[in-house]
């Protein structure tokens, strides 16, 4: 039987073909906190005082993210307000808000939880109700829980918005925008937004560098509330064919989603330089304050969509 390469306990949960290592649950817990706190120091994402809204959705990722988080806060080292949009999908929602509210519960950090029926005037399901909309559903959910989340952040004085992209997301993203020629798109993913205006909070990735598997595993091994259900809405995306076929290349390349992102990394400045071109100036939209280049935000134009208000 296997032994842990660190500790030399048996039974090992873990191969990760990357690196070789074999761990068993302690390590394994250690290793992936570890690493993520670690990346959060080098990176600069959180410093001292500082007060971070979670995007806390109740799935694997956010819930992760939160336990890992809550070392800090129960150290006093940070703040931490958790939000959670309820889209409004039927069957899919209100079991993940539910979660979201217990795992915000035990720790004992504060907790908002924002229906986008609130602010937009329809839930996602009315919304896609329509078989006229122009967009998929997933452009509107990402449109108006940016949004969201921006205000909700800003009003609840947070100095950072920390969501759960794992490294799975960052390739998938990474490789879309490549697919699609979206150079402008490319520059603006990493560790750490560089937000255009001071209305517009910090946005950072702790577990940007953590494969998708390993924090099912974390959720697993750490016992953790967590829903897997999957958004009835996801399968629509070319995100998630992206997805499918680096998966597929992974099993026989295992370290290949790590090389996309430090490749990717690497090319980033250069990127910066010669592309981010256009300085947009970034104004007020005129309905809802929120900063926007045009008259009218995008989740505004979209209200104004569905709401058929023209
Ligand atoms: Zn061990
Ligand atoms: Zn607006």
């Amino acid at each position: 039987m296997k032994t842990c390469t660190k500790c030399g306990a048996k039974p090992v949960i873990i191969h990760r073909k990357a690196s070789g290592q074999m761990l068993c649950k302690e390590c394994f817990i250690e290793s992936t906190t570890d690493k993520v706190l670690k990346s959060i120091r080098k990176n600069k994402l959180i410093e001292k005082g500082d007060k971070v809204a979670v995007a806390l959705s109740g799935g694997k990722d956010s819930v992760m993210l939160l336990d890992i988080l809550n070392s800090l806060y129960k150290r006093n080292i940070i703040d931490i307000v958790a939000i959670t949009i309820d889209e409004g999908i039927e069957g899919y929602r209100k079991h993940g808000v539910e979660i979201a509210a217990r795992n915000a519960k035990k720790l004992g950090v504060d907790h908002k939880i924002v229906p986008i029926k609130d602010y937009f005037g329809k839930n996602l399901d009315e919304i896609m109700l329509d078989d006229a909309r122009e967009h998929g559903a997933c452009t509107y959910c990402g449109v108006f829980r940016r949004w969201i989340i921006n205000k909700i952040a800003r009003e609840e004085g947070a100095t950072k918005i920390a969501t759960g992209h794992n490294l799975d997301d960052e390739t998938q993203a990474i490789l879309m925008n490549y697919l699609e020629g979206n150079i402008d798109n490319l520059t603006r993913i990493g560790m750490k937004s560089e937000p255009k205006s001071d209305k517009f909070t910090v946005k950072i990735k702790p577990l940007r560098e953590i494969p998708e598997k390993e924090i099912g595993l974390y959720v697993v091994a750490r016992e953790l509330d967590v829903h897997f259900d999957e958004c009835p809405y996801s399968k629509e995306s070319f995100r998630g064919e992206v997805g499918r076929f680096i998966k597929e290349l992974s099993v026989d390349h295992p370290t290949i989603m790590y090389s996309t992102l430090r490749g990717f990394d690497k090319i980033k400045p250069v990127l910066k330089k010669e592309f981010s071109g256009k300085k947009v100036d970034m104004g007020q939209c005129i309905r809802c304050g929120e900063p926007s280049s045009h008259e009218l935000c995008r989740a505004c134009l979209f209200y104004k969509k569905i709401n058929n208000e023209e």
